[in-house]
């Protein structure tokens, strides 16, 4: 079968010819129906190495945001049937420590000693027509979505949901959150939850105005273009002058980091999920009192489904824009360039 693969750290991905995955016990093999192009796959291609990923060493196939159909079950698989539709959970974990057995995989507690992170990070994954789980723990049925719909919620969706299901208590009625990177495909989706399950006034900041306009047409208040000089004291003007319960940093560069810190208000939650890499220096006097900065990673099998539901019920979809497998290589090139709108998806049947 066919795979974008990445082959050398540093370089562009490359359409290889590799054999179809064959389940070993208590593995699974899906058809893919979608794989999302992630941010975090720039992140590997422009710039991490071994050093980043447990020691890896490509070749491996790209695509950690997945869903499909079931196309084998190994030896001892139960519970789940050929033809059948299922999103791809994607940080694997080792399944056995306590955050594992609670659905919280993402923070596996062996994550420096497992081989990779999951597929498409370290494992093979799914920008390819067949893709290997290496157990069922790791596959939710999907019910009526359809899988390229489901594919995006798998991470564009379950990781703002983590993030923003932490700070819930903070976004009741008369509450702000800022979402910065609100136009991409995670802060699209950012949105989306925000105005799903909470109240809260919703400012979304970005550096492209498509990006600003996509964040609107999903349902946030305000736009704020970051490159603005001014964006830090239109926002506290959005918020009455006090700053805002919750910043979502779905960027994580030095200039968003800045800009997040200026912005939350007293006793809020600035929450870095963008893996851009840029640092925030603190200190007594760098932001209000009692603010808590946290990062996060992904979120748990449970609330994956927590997502798909909140999917089911018309509440939350993905803007996708669709591409086949032979034009993966210049999807990621539109992607670096800011000109995919909303999801990235690669269909490869
Ligand atoms: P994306 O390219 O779809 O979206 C990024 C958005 O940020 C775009 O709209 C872009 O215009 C905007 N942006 C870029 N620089 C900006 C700036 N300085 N100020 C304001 N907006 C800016 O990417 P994505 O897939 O949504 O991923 C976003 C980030 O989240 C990436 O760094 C990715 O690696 C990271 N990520 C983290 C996790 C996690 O678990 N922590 C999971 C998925 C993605
Ligand atoms: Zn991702
Ligand atoms: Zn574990």
């Amino acid at each position: 079968m066919k795979a974008l693969q990445i082959v050398k750290w540093k370089s562009a991905p490359e359409l290889r010819e590799v054999p179809d995955p064959e389940p070993g016990p208590g593995e699974l093999v899906i058809r893919v129906g979608a794989a999302g192009a992630c941010g975090s796959d720039l992140h590997l291609l422009d710039e991490w190495d071994s050093g980043t990923l447990n020691n890896v060493e490509p070749p491996f196939t790209l695509g950690h945001e997945n869903a499909g159909w079931i196309d084998s079950l190994g030896v001892g698989v139960t519970g789940f049937e050929v033809g059948q539709p299922v999103a791809v959970y994607g940080p694997w974990g080792c399944g056995t420590c306590k955050n594992c057995r609670l659905s919280m995989e993402n923070y596996c507690l062996n994550l420096a000693n497992l081989k990779a992170w999951g597929g498409g990070l370290g494992f093979n994954g799914g920008m390819a027509e067949k893709l290997l789980v290496p157990s069922s723990r790791l596959v939710v049925p999907l019910g009526d979505l359809e899988p390229i719909k489901a594919a995006p919620l798998s991470d564009a969706g379950l990781t703002p949901y983590h993030a923003i299901k932490r700070s819930m208590h903070l976004l009741g009625a008369g509450s702000s959150v800022v979402v910065i990177g609100a136009g991409g495909g995670l802060g699209h989706m950012a949105v989306q939850i925000l105005r799903a399950m909470t109240p809260a006034n919703i400012i979304a900041v970005d550096t492209r105005e498509s990006g600003l306009k996509l964040a609107k047409d999903h349902g946030a208040h305000h736009g704020v273009l970051s490159s603005d000089e001014n964006a830090a004291a239109e926002i506290l003007d959005l918020t009455g002058g006090n700053g805002a319960e919750v910043v979502l940093d779905l960027v994580g560069a030095n200039p968003t980091l800045k800009l997040a810190a200026e912005c939350v208000g007293l006793g809020g939650h600035l929450t870095i999920v963008g893996i851009a890499g840029g640092t925030l220096p603190v200190s007594y006097f760098s932001q209000k009192f009692e603010v808590s900065i946290a990062t996060t990673y992904w979120g748990s099998v449970l609330e994956l489904m927590e997502v798909l539901a909140l999917a089911e019920r018309g509440l939350i979809e993905a803007q996708i824009t669709q591409f086949t497998l032979d034009e993966a290589p210049a999807m990621y090139d539109k992607l670096r360039a800011g000109k995919v709108v909303g999801r990235a998806v690669v269909v490869p049947g």
